[in-house]
């Protein structure tokens, strides 16, 4: 029997639907609209497009949003100045630099400098201990996303095994954290990991947030278990996972698919800590 799809885009849109509502309910309040503060240096094609679907997704649900176009060659310290004026600034409750940077700028240095009341990103090391010691803390968007993915299936992480493939500071690492804090027993695999198939092949949960297109094949996946694909990859013209879909989808319980999975809850729970950055 095929696995069950978990419908990222439907439960975004949901999530956007509260939002909007929640934005009316707060401006009737009397409070100030949410807005977000977008910077994107440089003109990488992702990062444009991302940067265009958050902007076009912040004006759907009522979030002022203003954009920032630095050019490739922006100094540090001129993008530190930036920062700065967005941080003083009271229409901008979020700040997000979309990721990555040009080589020359010190992307660390960057995400510190954000304001961790403003850290929508959930980047900020301030905001990553909190994460980590369960603290109220923005969450990364995507791990977020991932969280509430698994809450819709009222799927209960607790004493189950989960494997994250891939140890990002943006992915890998966060959701590891956030599931081991929903008392799972978390394995985090990566490209040095001996015998990666057979570590899957233990999973309940199995993450895959690696880049490597279509990577985990069925033969890998416990019957029954959750997969979660994270990654966006794109072959021969089409956009894909790191999951290979339609092997897994025989043997896996549940699976999200790629596009419309964890795509579309990242841009949710950006839009989710923007309003309650400005709701605070
Ligand atoms: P990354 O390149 O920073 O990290 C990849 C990780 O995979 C590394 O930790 C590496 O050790 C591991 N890895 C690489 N090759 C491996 C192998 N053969 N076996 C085991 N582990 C291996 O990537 P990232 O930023 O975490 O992104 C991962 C994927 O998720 C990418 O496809 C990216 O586009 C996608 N992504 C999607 C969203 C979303 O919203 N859906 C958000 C962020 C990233």
């Amino acid at each position: 029997m095929p696995a069950q799809i978990i419908d990222g885009k439907r439960i975004a849109q949901q999530i956007r639907s509260g939002l909007a509502q929640k934005i009316l309910e707060m401006l009737a309040q009397g409070k100030t609209r949410p807005g977000l503060a977008v910077v994107l240096v440089g003109d990488n094609p992702a990062s444009k497009l991302y940067v265009s679907m958050k902007q076009k997704a912040c004006k759907e649900v009522g979030i002022y949003s203003e954009e920032h176009r630095l050019p490739a060659e922006v100094t540090q310290d001129q993008l530190l100045a930036l920062i700065d004026e967005l941080n003083g600034d009271p229409k901008i409750h979020g700040i997000l630099v979309q990721l990555p940077l040009p080589a020359h700028l010190d992307e660390e240095e960057v995400i510190m400098r954000i304001h961790p009341d403003k850290d929508v990103d959930g980047f900020n090391p301030v905001n990553v201990g909190k994460m980590c010691i369960g603290s109220r803390a923005y969450l990364p968007c995507t791990p977020a996303g991932i969280m509430k993915l698994i809450d819709t299936i009222n799927y209960d992480p607790a004493g189950k095994k989960a494997v994250v493939i891939g140890r990002s500071n943006i992915v890998g690492k966060p959701i590891a954290q956030l599931l081991l804090q929903r008392d799972a027993t978390v394995t985090i695999c990566h490209s040095k990991t001996k015998d990666l198939v057979a570590e899957c092949r233990q999973a309940d949960i199995l993450v895959a947030a690696v880049g490597q297109p279509e990577m985990v094949k069925g033969d890998w996946v416990k019957p029954g278990a959750v997969v979660i694909d994270v990654g966006i990859n794109r072959r021969d013209g089409k956009t894909v996972g790191d999951v290979e879909f339609d092997s897994v989808n025989e043997v896996a319980g549940w699976i999200t698919p790629v596009p419309g999975g964890v795509g579309p809850m990242t841009i949710a729970m950006l839009l989710t800590n923007t309003v309650v950055a400005a709701d605070k």
